[in-house]
């Protein structure tokens, strides 16, 4: 699969890059080099939109801004292209930090509002400053020189395409990367980003810097390409047309984005002529006919789900050959063929076709890794040093009150966990037991109280750093990344491992490739571990839910925590795959990691537990060995009379 897609696009790029040799006309060149530029801006704003799942409204600004630091660079300093290449890119970068401190408050909808807001303001200014821009009068270029020679008309063809290319790869590499993987991680779910030591914070202001830059070049390419930039290129039309282009061609795919570009700069182009039009209509009812016949005949879809689109697409081509003149429908035919793309293929194009031909997802290459290796152990590999010394509190907390409005959920509690043991922490639904999880991990800052963890405060910092510094968890509704697969999950449990920086990245240098190898075998150790080696390139969201628990633990133990906390680990299990649960549970123990225990199961609590807390209410009312816990007359009312002890 990688190996056919690696040449697909390696043939493609060719005859890509061989344009201007057979088509003629500089017409389709300069249309061919915008769709580039296109894809360019597209590749960084599905960083956002696509792996993230922020919005963005404001990618036409930063376009702006990258022709504009181009436009006034070469009017006012007569810059040349070496100087004007990096500095778009890296104002435009600059654009983009500003552009990501809404994304930090707000979001859905109220994040469309403002990065639009952004996106206007960046118009306005540059309408305004004529001093620098030249207001609505706009600027001129002229074709950039090159070692001294003046490009010609196919030479900024080449110089589009080069930059495309560069970019097709820088973004393949970093997607690919622990950094790709910690955007992921932001749209799966951001407070298992937080507690696996990913800031959310800081990969959100990453991905709008990256993103950004790519903006910045493309919109530096345009302002050579076109030779002439002028504010109202720059408008709400235009980025509303980026994220459609996104959306129709398939996000988190590169093919997706080209093909997005394609879309966006020919297809009004094509609506201009009826005949063409014509041609469109019916090739597109031939796809979708037979896209779907393919797709019926593979059971991946129903008749009834491809009645609409087939009939719909018909129709469409019905009513082409209807019309006499195409002018006056123009603009509602566009709104409709998008309307329609954007309601039946969620996927975008590429995915609706990936779904047809191939298995959904690249698998991760695994390269000389041994999938399955029952001789390792996971969790010593992780260096952790197991440092047992018994009768020593790892983690002390002390009147910790954690109040939302009148209701004390957590009330004046201590909790004492010796190191090296399980302590279970029961009590009826309601009692406070995982907002106590919550207050720990740095998810709520507790009202009053303190709490020590390896002889530190955790009160007031953030969660990433409390996850880094030693405390992993799980999660009592299931937080993974659903879209990556069980490998990828725990990897992002792994970016602690990871000194490599954006270069590293870039460059495959070598202790990039060393770490990135590294990841993935201990990656693969852990998986086994919980014994999911055989499902280490599933999506997440396809595990049954029981496995998917299990591989909360696999990420959490990624950590290389010394105090690991689990909220429920055994809720929907089947009992044979709890008897699996409390085996590895004390494996764990056993490797000298502490173990919080949130369980509502009795059996397993008895089971493990060296030691238990029993909350009611907020407040604690029994604390002691299991057994004796269990015959206290409070936690026996606690708990309806002692049916469920
Ligand atoms: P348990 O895990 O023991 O079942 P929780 O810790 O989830 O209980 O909840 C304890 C109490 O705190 C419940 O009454 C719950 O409604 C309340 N609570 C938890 N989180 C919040 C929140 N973010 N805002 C308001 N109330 C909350
Ligand atoms: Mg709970």
């Amino acid at each position: 699969m990688r190996k056919t897609s690696f040449l697909i696009a390696s043939v493609a790029l060719l005859v890509l890059g061989l344009a201007p040799f057979y088509a003629g006309n500089s017409y389709y060149i300069h249309m061919l080099g915008t769709i580039m530029i296109y894809a360019i801006l597209l590749f960084g704003l599905d960083i956002v939109v696509g792996y993230t799942g922020q919005v963005s409204l404001g990618h036409a600004g930063l376009f702006g801004v990258g022709s504009y630091t181009a436009g006034v660079l070469f009017l006012k300093l007569a810059a040349p292209l070496w100087v004007i290449i990096p500095a778009s890119v890296a104002v435009t970068a600059g654009f983009g930090a500003l552009l990501a401190l809404p994304a930090l408050r707000v979001s859905g909808p109220y994040l469309a509002m403002v990065t639009l807001a952004f996106g206007t303001i960046i118009q306005i200014l540059i309408n305004e400053m004529d001093f620098l821009t030249e207001g609505p009068m706009g600027i001129t270029l002229h074709k950039p020189e090159l070692v001294g020679i003046k490009l010609t008309d196919n030479g900024v063809y080449w110089l589009i395409f080069a930059m495309m290319v560069i970019s097709l790869l820088l973004v393949d590499r970093i997607l690919r990367s622990q950094l790709g993987r910690a955007f992921e991680a932001l749209r799966g779910s951001p407070v298992a980003s937080d507690c696996m030591g990913v800031s959310v914070y800081r990969y959100k202001v990453y991905a709008f810097v990256i993103s950004a830059g790519f903006a910045g070049l493309a919109g530096c390419l345009y302002a050579y390409s076109e030779q002439y930039i002028s504010p109202n290129t720059y408008n709400f039309e235009l980025t509303v047309l980026f994220l459609l282009a996104v959306i129709m061609g398939g996000r988190k795919t590169r093919s997706g984005a080209l093909l997005g570009a394609a879309i966006i700069v020919i297809l009004p182009k094509l609506l201009d002529d009826l005949e063409l039009f014509r041609i469109v209509a019916t090739s597109l009812a031939v796809m979708i006919a037979v896209g779907g016949a393919i797709g019926i005949a593979r059971k991946m879809t129903t008749p009834r789900a491809m009645a609409i689109p087939v009939v719909g697409t018909l129709a469409l081509a019905g009513f082409s050959f209807w019309l006499d003149s195409i002018t006056d429908w123009r603009l509602s035919i566009f709104g409709l063929m998008i309307l329609f793309v954007v309601y039946y293929l969620q996927d975008g194009i590429v995915g609706f076709v990936r779904g047809l031909f191939f298995s959904k997802r690249m698998p991760t290459s695994l390269g000389e890794v041994a999938l399955v290796d029952a001789s390792r152990d996971a969790i010593k590999m992780a260096g952790n040093t197991g440092h047992i010394e018994p009768g020593q509190d790892l983690l002390s907390a002390k009147g910790v009150l954690m109040q939302f409005g009148g209701l004390k959920a957590i009330n004046q509690v201590d909790l004492f966990v010796k190191r090296g043991t399980i302590h279970g922490l029961i009590g009826p639904n309601g009692s406070g037991k995982s907002t106590m999880m919550n207050v720990l991990t740095g998810i709520y800052v507790p009202t009053a109280g303190n709490i020590e963890f390896a002889g530190r405060s955790v009160v007031g910092r953030t969660s990433s750093d409390i996850a880094v510094s030693g405390i992993a968890r799980t999660f009592q509704n299931v937080q993974l990344f659903g879209e990556m697969t069980a490998l990828q999950n725990v990897q992002v449990g792994l970016h602690h491992t990871f000194a490599s920086n954006i270069v590293d990245v870039a460059l495959h240098t070598p202790r990039y490739k060393r770490e990135e190898a590294a990841s993935v075998q201990r990656g693969l150790d852990l998986v086994n571990f919980v014994g999911l080696g055989d499902l280490v390139q599933e999506e997440a969201r396809n595990l049954p839910y029981g496995k998917q628990r299990l591989l909360e633990i696999a990420r959490a133990l990624a950590l290389d925590p010394q105090l690991l906390l689990l909220d429920e680990p055994a809720a929907g299990l089947t009992a044979p795959d709890i008897k699996d649960l409390i085996a590895i549970i004390r494996k764990i123990r056993d490797h000298g990691i502490t173990v919080i225990l949130i369980e509502h199961h009795m059996d397993v609590v008895m089971g493990v537990c060296d030691a238990v807390s029993v909350l009611d209410f907020g407040q604690k009312i029994a604390e002691g060995k299991p057994a004796d816990v269990q015959a206290d007359p409070k936690v026996i009312e606690a708990y309806l009379g002692g049916t469920a002890a």
